[in-house]
């Protein structure tokens, strides 16, 4: 079968005004092929740069997305419909904090690793060589287009990778990507873009990246493993999540409900680890909700195209048409299963701003309990006890993050060990993922590997294991002839060696023994 040359238009919409920006080309097949040849014929020049000098190509994007912040936040606002106070924290702060941590990071982990090297080896060397894989593909979600996109091609670069990204259709920002690296002066070809929606997607893992470093949602995670699984490609998978936040009741109420808030509704609950459900311990269930919805009704929230453009609007739209669909059904079913609304509840009328939304009478029948919301929608229940709440918490198909809100640290600590979750905050919400040194990722549903932290490199590398003997003049005890001496030997090795209390005297007799019969007893 040939090569699909035909292209795919898929419209860009604003997600406030609803008003079309452009419409986007997905790109060919033949394309497609084009630009893996580039990165296979790239990736040995990427390889033979020093780590010092990948650093200092990093850094010009850093350099270039510092000095071109107010444009870049106008196009991340125009296609996410975001408020611009989150494009500017989350996506633009984001990514240079990332690159200013991984400049002393990087070249620590591209080192060899020295690793230990036990006494039946006895005078040989052991270590790990982090080498590229060779070209990953990163497909990646709408709600971070920016931070999504580049901060994981970069530490695939870093690592002596060739990229190919593949971003949302939702939000591909068209050409603002290939500006950053052409303008900053990046590696030609070492980093390139292709645009197109789920078939595209599919033709780039035909063409057989080294790894996929995939985020998204859970439905296409499994699409994409069994995908690669038939090429044996590996995958890291950042998926969904239904995070549970958890109030005990002797928390500060303002901080904590200011807290709440915006890991609720920040870029309007479209964050994997937003707060999807909060439990509140029942001593301060009221006082504590009372808060909540009257700090929620005093949101600024963008209505129109011009709000967006001011840096006091607190919330924004939702980014993606069908994801309003999902949060009206989520809503629908709770309100039919017994919810009350206590504010928000719908969406303001020709866009897809929805109102920030709070909900009372929740429990886990309800879809809005259960599966990821992505909207927001701030479900509250009320508990009683640790056991029962770590309970519920645990009560779900993801794990991603959470947290836990406690003057008792030590309350909150057992709580944290408890949650099946890949990421934890306490007395905070996603303040784990404002540290570039803590890995991130999740369990269970919401996907497995780690990027950030020392994995975020070495999830890109072949962590090549070597083991060096210096022509020593040892005959090894495993090497033929096999002898019923040798096999003596080796039997009083294992137990001076392995027993509770070690006879090293005897270890090191038997091992000077083995060289000699070693030597006797040959072909
Ligand atoms: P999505 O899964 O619909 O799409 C993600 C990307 O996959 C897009 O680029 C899309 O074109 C591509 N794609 C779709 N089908 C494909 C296929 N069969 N083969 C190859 N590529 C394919 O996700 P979304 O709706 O864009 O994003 C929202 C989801 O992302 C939410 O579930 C959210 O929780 C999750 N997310 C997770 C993290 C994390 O780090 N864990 C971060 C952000 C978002």
């Amino acid at each position: 079968m040939g090569l699909n040359t035909t292209s795919q238009s898929i419209p860009v919409n604003h997600p406030v005004s609803l008003r079309q920006l452009y419409t986007l080309e997905s790109d060919s097949e033949t394309h497609i092929q084009t630009v893996f040849e580039r990165a296979r014929a790239v990736q040995p020049t990427i390889e033979s740069l020093s780590p010092e000098e990948r650093i200092e190509y990093v850094m010009k994007i850093k350099d270039y997305v510092i000095a071109n912040r107010e444009v870049l936040i106008d196009r991340i606002v125009e296609e996410t419909g975001k408020s611009r106070f989150d494009a500017f924290t989350s996506e633009i702060f984001e990514i240079c904090d990332v690159i200013e941590i991984y400049k002393k990071k990087a070249l620590a982990l591209l080192k060899d690793q020295p690793v230990p090297t036990p006494l039946v080896l006895m005078g040989k060397k052991s270590f790990i060589i982090p080498q590229p894989l060779g070209v990953i593909l990163v497909i990646t979600p709408w709600n971070y287009p920016l931070y999504q996109t580049l901060v994981p091609s970069m530490l695939a670069f870093l690592a002596g990778n060739a990229v190919v990204v593949k971003p949302s259709e939702q939000t591909p920002m068209k050409g603002v990507l290939e500006d950053i690296l052409e303008k900053s002066g990046f590696v030609k070809d070492a980093i390139q873009v292709v645009y197109g929606g789920k078939e595209t997607g599919t033709q780039l893992i035909d063409q057989r990246p080294d790894k996929i470093h995939f985020t998204g949602s859970c439905a296409t995670g499994r699409k994409i493993m069994e995908h690669a699984s038939r090429y044996l490609i590996p995958v890291d998978l950042e998926l969904g999540g239904k995070d549970a936040s958890i109030v005990f009741g002797d928390v500060d109420i303002e901080r904590t409900a200011n807290g709440i808030l915006w890991g609720a509704f920040t870029t309007a609950g479209q964050s994997c680890t937003s707060i999807e459900r909060l439990y509140v311990e029942q001593s301060i269930f009221d006082t504590l909700i009372k808060e909540i919805v009257r700090l929620t009704q005093q949101l600024k929230v963008a209505t129109t195209e011009e709000d967006l453009g001011k840096t006091n609007v607190d919330v924004g739209a939702v980014t993606a048409p069908f994801q309003v669909k999902v949060i009206e059904a989520h809503i629908q079913d709770a309100i039919e299963k017994g919810a009350k609304i206590l504010c928000g509840g719908k969406c303001v009328e020709g866009s897809q701003v929805f109102m920030p939304t709070v909900l009372v009478n929740v429990n886990h029948s309800m879809k809005i309990m259960t599966e990821e919301t992505f909207g927001p929608v701030l479900p509250i229940m009320s508990f009683q006890t640790e056991e029962e709440v770590i309970r519920l918490a645990n009560d779900s198909p993801y794990g991603l993050g959470g947290s836990i809100w406690s003057r008792d640290l030590k309350r909150a600590d057992r709580v944290a060990r408890a949650m099946k979750t890949g990421n934890i905050s306490i007395n905070g919400h996603m303040i784990n993922e404002a540290n570039p040194h803590l890995p991130f990722g999740g369990v269970k549903e919401s996907g497995f590997g780690r990027y950030k932290g020392d994995l975020g490199i070495w999830t890109f590398c072949n962590m090549k294991s070597v083991l060096v003997d210096k022509q020593s003049p040892m005959i090894e005890a495993h090497w033929y002839p096999f002898t019923l001496s040798k096999y003596k030997l080796l039997n009083t090795i294992l137990d001076s060696l392995f027993v509770r209390s070690k006879k090293w005297p005897q270890v090191i007799k038997a091992a000077m023994q083995l060289d000699k019969i070693g030597r006797k007893e040959k072909y």
